[in-house]
């Protein structure tokens, strides 16, 4: 489908939204917030009694009184507890059992540490909540007659934000001044990376996001997956639809195209692996210990070397540690390359763009080798990976029998994206906060009387 094709679409959606479109819903989330917010503001103060149900370690707290300490410098978890009113040796006694589950020898000065007693004239202790940070704390549950120590992470929320701009400077700059977070500029790299090289992304090009951000306590603390990206690059339109099939979720275009390709998983065909990627490994020739940013693959001379991916040849010449050599870029992140090789294949060289499998040389053991071999190399971002990290897991496009449901995800998306730009940012939060869940963005174009196309 093409993007003018899009255009005709998109009027007939605007035009349906016209008629009845009402995405006006309530956040389901927002008791909780109100909830957390309640709960942060007495979390300050060292002794509170709260009053909501259960707090945001989901510890009920009815006829519970709550206390906040903070490890201090030099603190022993036996003291902090003797501090709660413990006996020595009971505090003792309680140390050591958790230990196993919880280094109480790890505390840090400063951490925040809570003590759930209960209300009544025992003000016997319940439940300790240990703070590693603002995400990871340990609950060592004394409710019951079985002590219980679990190592969790606090609840966090997800929603949905929606971005759009014309890039002034760069992206990571223009994602700044517009307040989202920059994390979104990599994210976007990573998800046009065969399609866009962002390092030449210019002035004067705009996009519109709709992604996850996720949240504690209200606050910002990541991102999430980016739903649709739409891309206009010097008049040219990139759109991305992240789409979940059979339990696998990808990025497609507007087509229903992966907007990944796929890279083989090794560069020749007979072969075993003789070295693997290391940071340290000691080498036969120099003689000392140096890390080997490769793979290698034992085979004879004159094995034929495949690219493993799309890409165009960036380096093909002889140099003295690497000796034969072939360098591709595949796209703006990754880079593969192929040392060692006794002979480069015929119109093989810079500027050349070659296709999966096509061949590029001969196995062989010039510069510094021992024997024949191939070391294989791989770099994202200019810093080198292990090979075998690199997702090599075939592409293909969406299957026929999605192709219906996946039009309608991406009419859906595509109106959101006309619609956005236009609402104030609490009207565009109620919005996508319906839209959480992408199987229920149906759900709410049938109730807007939009479903069915
Ligand atoms: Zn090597």
């Amino acid at each position: 489908m093409s993007y003018v094709q899009f255009g005709s679409v998109l009027t007939v959606i605007l035009f349906f939204g016209m008629v009845g479109c009402d995405f006006e819903t309530h956040n389901p989330d927002a008791k909780d917030d109100h909830q957390l917010q309640a709960e942060s503001a007495d979390s300050t103060s060292t002794e509170k009694t709260v009053e909501v149900e259960t707090d945001t370690f989901g510890i009920e707290i009815d006829d519970i009184e709550v206390q906040e300490e903070r490890v201090r410098p030099g603190d022993t978890f036996t003291r902090i507890l003797e501090r709660q009113g413990l006996s020595r040796s009971h505090a003792h006694n309680l140390s050591r059992e958790i230990q196993p589950e919880f280094n109480v020898r790890r505390i840090v000065s400063g951490r925040n540490v809570r003590f759930y007693h209960n209300a009544d004239s025992t003000g016997d202790l319940q439940h300790i909540i240990y703070q590693h940070n603002r995400l990871h704390y340990t609950h060592v549950d004394l409710s019951s007659d079985s002590l219980m120590v679990s190592n969790n992470n606090r609840d966090t929320e997800t929603r949905l934000r929606y971005a759009d701009g014309q890039i002034q400077g760069s992206l990571y700059q223009t994602l700044r001044a517009r307040n989202h977070s920059t994390e979104l500029a990599y994210e976007i790299a990573q998800v046009f990376a065969w399609q866009l090289d962002f390092h030449r992304i210019r002035q004067g090009d705009e996009f519109r996001i709709i992604y996850e951000e996720h949240l504690l306590e209200g606050e910002p603390i990541g991102i999430g997956n980016i739903k649709v990206a739409h891309i206009n690059h010097i008049n040219e339109n990139f759109f991305a639809f992240r789409y979940e099939e059979e339990g696998n979720e990808y990025y497609y275009d507007e087509a229903g195209n992966s907007l990944r390709k796929s890279y083989k998983r090794a560069p020749l065909r007979y072969s075993r692996i003789s070295s693997h990627f290391t940071d340290n490994r000691y080498h036969p020739v120099l003689g000392r210990n140096m890390p080997h940013h490769g793979i290698d693959y034992a085979a004879p001379t004159g094995t034929p070397v495949y690219a493993v991916g799309d890409g165009t040849i960036n380096q093909a010449h002889y140099e003295r540690n690497n000796g034969n050599f072939v360098r591709i870029r595949h796209n703006s992140q990754h880079e593969s390359g192929y040392l060692h090789l006794n002979r480069i294949a015929e119109g093989i060289q810079p500027g050349v763009e070659v296709e999966q499998g096509d061949l590029i040389g001969y196995v062989g053991s010039t510069g510094l080798a021992t024997g024949p071999h191939l070391c294989y190399r791989f770099w994202e971002n200019g810093q080198p990976i292990d090979p075998l990290d690199v997702d090599a897991d075939p592409v293909e496009p969406l299957a026929e029998e999605y192709l219906d449901n996946y039009e309608s995800h991406i009419f859906s998306m595509m109106h959101l994206m006309q619609q956005l730009p236009e609402k104030e940012v609490d009207e565009q939060q109620a919005v996508l906060g319906s839209l959480l869940d992408v199987d229920d963005s149906m759900d709410v174009m049938e109730e807007a009387g939009l479903g069915g196309f």
